[in-house]
């Protein structure tokens, strides 16, 4: 089984003799933490040679002071990885280093290959070994074979898309210290470029990160298109290949990355408001309260109680030193998370009529919880809405869904979910609200809510999940 690499990158670029990059990027990996906690690495260029310092945990832990003097360099990226599969190893950490004839490389992405079985079985039947099951190494030897061949980045990277079938964001940097950043063809995973306004370039998977560094102007990477940052003609790109469907993964703007940040023009609390919108609209309740699950409930709650006129409450408390449940990698672990880190607050909560608002559902385990929370302090009744219509497909593009067996709307019937998780009633956005509360004119992937997958290869429905 591969591994899966899912997460945030981060990296830097900078003309100015005295610029610390590790530095820079250790705040970027900061900003994106929420995309992935198990483990993080940065690498840095300096005199022809990549350094790649790596560990375990949050980036704060992994990386001080000390160890950040001891990365000199105005180059660097920097990765952040999400605990699935290969949880707590430190082999699967990134930056990878690869070597071919013209030069060494760091790269670390973030995404899921969908053939990548494929992929490497050719590989291994042409001579070529591998050294782990990380999808990162596979697209470092696609591009090592594929620069050995090309006499430009361009080139290249047209031969290893042309070969991939999946979402990726990659960054990757050379010993010379150039910086470079593609985009899949179909757009699935956020990934943005921006300048500050001393000439210093950032790219990262969301432009919260930028916004933290002070960079102001950004813009999304194309889909399909590839960038080089080079000390002869700075900032320049091409694109690589031609999208010919795009497919911005929409769980992107409405749970996996920050409310703060926008994604192809459109800030997510906005995306997610509509939604709450829309479902005050949909689903209308008599109620004393609108109240949001923290912190993922929040927009979407604040555009219920606006269309619907019920006062928004923040009736459950939320200890901001735990993880994000959903994010943690073993079902126990999850439940007990639950319980650790809300707390409903009974002032609030007791003799009252709840509209409880959340993103999604999933597995329906952490909203059971929940409303069993605001019942123990008392709620009279508890009406679900959920922003996310009902998830019904894994995903195969890097987001770490559970299998069909696992999923509640794969299996049960709205009605079915509204009497597990115990609430008075339950309802969901539908596609075309999604749509319009997105707006891209269709150029969404919405996989986990069709079964339709936008993929050249197609997964069986019992194929193992190998998301990033
Ligand atoms: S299947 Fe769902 S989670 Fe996966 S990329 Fe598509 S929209 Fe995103």
């Amino acid at each position: 089984m591969a591994i899966r690499e899912s997460c945030g990158v981060f990296g830097v670029w900078s003309p100015h003799k005295d610029y610390k990059a590790a530095y820079a990027v250790y705040n970027g990996l900061v900003s994106l933490q929420h995309r992935g906690q198990d483990c993080c690495g940065i690498c840095v260029q300096k005199d022809k040679k990549l350094q790649v310092e790596t560990g375990l945990g949050l980036v704060s832990d992994v990386f001080g002071k000390e160890r950040l003097d001891s990365m000199p360099g105005t180059v660097a990226i920097g990765h952040v990885r999400y605990p699935t599969t290969g949880s707590g190893e430190i082999k699967n950490a990134q930056p990878v280093l690869m070597s071919c004839t013209r030069n060494d490389f760091a790269f670390a992405f973030n995404g899921n290959i969908a053939n990548y079985p494929a992929l490497r079985k050719g590989l291994m039947a042409k001579g070529l070994t591998f050294m782990s099951d990380s999808e990162m190494e596979l697209m470092g030897m696609l591009y090592s074979i594929a620069l050995n061949k090309k006499d430009n980045i361009y080139d290249a990277s047209k031969e290893v898309m042309e070969q991939l079938d999946g979402s990726y964001s990659l960054l990757f940097m050379d010993a010379d210290g150039n910086l470079y950043a593609s985009r899949d063809p179909q757009g699935f995973k956020p990934f943005c470029v921006g300048k500050d306004s001393k000439g210093n370039v950032f790219f990262s998977s969301e432009s919260c990160a930028l916004e933290a560094l002070g960079v102001k102007e950004f813009r999304d990477l194309k889909p399909g298109e590839v960038l080089k940052v080079s000390r002869e003609k700075g900032l320049h790109g091409k694109q690589a290949v031609e999208p010919k469907r795009i497919t911005h993964c929409m769980f992107e703007f409405l749970y996996f990355a920050r409310a703060d940040s926008v994604i192809e023009g459109r800030l997510n609390n906005d995306v997610r408001k509509r939604l709450g919108e829309a479902l005050a609209r949909m689903h209308p309740v008599k109620a004393d309260y609108v109240v949001p699950v923290p912190d993922s409930g929040r927009n979407f709650a604040l555009g219920y109680s606006r269309a619907s006129g019920i006062p928004y409450e923040e009736g459950l408390m939320k200890n901001r030193y735990i993880y994000r449940t959903f994010i943690m990698p073993e079902q126990e672990m999850r439940e007990k998370a639950v319980r650790a880190k809300l707390n409903p607050v009974r002032q609030i909560i007791d003799g009252k009529k709840i509209v409880l608002v959340e993103d999604s559902i999933v597995r329906g385990t952490t909203l059971t919880a929940i409303v069993q929370l605001l019942r123990n302090a008392g709620a009279k009744e508890v009406h679900v809405r959920v922003g996310c219509p009902p998830v019904i497909a894994p995903c195969y593009m890097g987001m770490d869904f559970p299998t069909y067996k696992e999923l509640a709307a794969a299996n049960y019937s709205v009605e079915e979910i509204r009497k597990m998780i115990g609430a008075d009633t339950l309802g969901y956005t539908d596609l075309k609200a999604l749509e319009e509360a997105i707006g891209l004119d269709g150029k969404l992937c919405m996989a986990c809510l069709t079964g339709d997958y936008p993929l050249k290869h197609k997964p069986a429905k019992d194929a193992q999940i190998r998301c990033c």
